[in-house]
């Protein structure tokens, strides 16, 4: 029977084009029907089933923009940041530079634009169905698959890093803060976690990112660990590895999983730019991952620093989010790199006053050159990036300037930081003391003298 009405329609097509008008294919927009006139066109169905519809017509009454390019043969329509470019006769259609695979191409007629409805209403995100009783294309403009939200959490862990993506029942945790941050990145993640966590991923072997996983993996099951292989001789590390080993998890670790790369759910998938690298420097053999969502893209850098950033930079492409590598210090977020992928959003996660005094002023200063809005965990704490897969938003609108460069042990500045201390065993240190790193970030005091009322550490002996 559809057979027959294709062949009919087929028929009437070549025999008289006027009279395809009322053959009676239709579109409509969020439950109104498309009005198409003789100077407009009308739909038809092509030899590959699929309706072909007037350009212009359609795509202006979806609200779209539209536009045509005489010099590429390609009709191009934009709607909320999103460009769809429909070259005449090729099987795939462009959405924001993505070639996307179609099963058919626009193609001119009468010296119009027609163009496979679905596919490119659906580019735009919308949902497209097809009803039989009144053949007509059925488009709703605002879908509800796309409005599934995901969240992207950078957790305070004072001098460290650790992300944590919830998408449904699907979690992933990007390194897991220092060690003294452990039960902070438990609890953080409790309200989130259905069940297993999915996938944790090491980005390198520094205390910082990976001390708080033994309490994680203790708390929680991991269905897949990933990390870059490499060994260090550190505590931390051999803490690290044994509660990786005990763990009963798929442990991905070969330089081979480079490209690795998984969906998530609908339209999100989180893919590894780069497993490891052959440098001395552990920050330069940070695995950086690329989390995509729709049309929102977040990189995630760990702790790489600038020769990394170089030897990449045909991986990278633009995108929304970016975690700045090693906590913005000065030989990260190099001018170069920060021109291929274009943030919009920049995230520093560094512990108020910290005693490398990150983020640096000439990382924070190219940040504001490309006009990015720049935030810090040290400033707002956690941050919370959610967003339905065409748009995000911030949970903060504390942005970070230069002025809070190397500037941030609250109302001290850096350099006058002279002491930190304890505020729970009333003890004080030299900033470069290594037991400053072991005290917990709500314990973490600043003085520019001498405090009276704390006992001197007998490690450091600050005088
Ligand atoms: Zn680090
Ligand atoms: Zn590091």
């Amino acid at each position: 029977m559809k057979k027959l009405l294709l062949t009919l329609l087929i028929t009437v097509m070549v025999l008289s084009p006027t009279y395809i008008a009322f053959a009676g294919v239709g579109v409509s927009i969020n439950n109104a029907p498309v009005q198409f006139s003789e100077q407009s066109g009308s739909p038809f169905i092509d030899q590959a089933n699929r309706t072909q519809v007037p350009f212009r017509q359609t795509m202006e009454t979806f609200g779209c923009k539209v536009n045509w390019d005489n010099v590429a043969r390609m009709a191009i329509a934009e709607k909320d940041g999103i460009k769809v470019e429909v070259p005449i006769g090729r099987d795939y259609i462009i959405k924001n530079g993505r070639q996307l695979y179609n099963d058919t191409a626009a193609l001119i007629k009468d010296g119009r634009t027609y163009l496979p409805i679905r596919a490119v209403l659906e580019a735009f995100g919308s949902e497209v169905s097809w009803d039989n009783n009144s053949q007509t294309v059925v488009a709703l403009a605002s879908p509800t698959a796309i409005d599934e939200a995901m969240t992207i959490h950078f957790i305070d862990v004072g001098q460290g890093d650790s992300i944590f993506i919830d998408y449904a029942e699907f979690e992933i945790l990007v390194d897991a803060g220092p060690k003294s941050a452990g039960s902070t990145v438990v609890n953080y993640i409790n309200p989130y976690v259905d069940g297993n966590l999915d996938v944790v991923v090491a980005t390198h072997e520094h205390a910082d990112h990976i001390g708080g996983f033994p309490a994680v993996l203790n708390a929680y099951t991991a269905d897949r660990i990933i990390d870059n292989g490499r060994t260090l001789d550190t505590k931390a590390y051999s803490e690290y590895i044994a509660a990786v080993q005990a763990h009963n998890a798929e442990y991905i670790t070969s330089k081979d999983a480079q490209n690795y790369s998984f969906f998530i759910g609908d339209d999100a998938s989180y893919r590894i730019i780069q497993m490891s690298g052959d440098y001395t420097d552990p920050n330069n053999n940070s695995l950086i991952s690329l989390l995509s969502y729709g049309d929102v893209q977040v990189l995630l850098m760990g702790d790489a620093e600038e020769s990394i950033e170089k030897a990449n930079l045909d991986k990278f492409s633009q995108v929304e989010i970016l975690k700045a590598g090693h906590h913005g210090a000065k030989g990260s977020s190099t001018t170069e790199f920060l021109n291929v992928i274009k943030p919009e959003t920049v995230i520093v996660s560094a512990a108020m006053g910290n005693i490398y005094k990150l983020p640096h002023f000439s990382a924070m200063q190219r940040f504001s050159e490309i006009r990015a809005m720049t935030y810090g965990t040290f400033n707002s704490g956690p941050i919370i990036v959610t967003t339905n897969g065409s748009s995000y938003n911030i949970n903060t609108s504390n942005v970070i300037t230069v002025a809070d460069a190397g500037d941030n042990a609250g109302s001290l500045t850096q350099s006058e930081v002279k002491y930190i201390g304890n505020s729970n065993t009333k003890k004080y240190h030299l900033p470069a003391c290594t037991a400053v790193d072991k005290i917990s970030i709500k314990n973490l005091v600043y003085f520019n003298a001498l405090p009276q009322e704390y006992d001197a550490c007998k490690l450091c002996n600050p005088i």
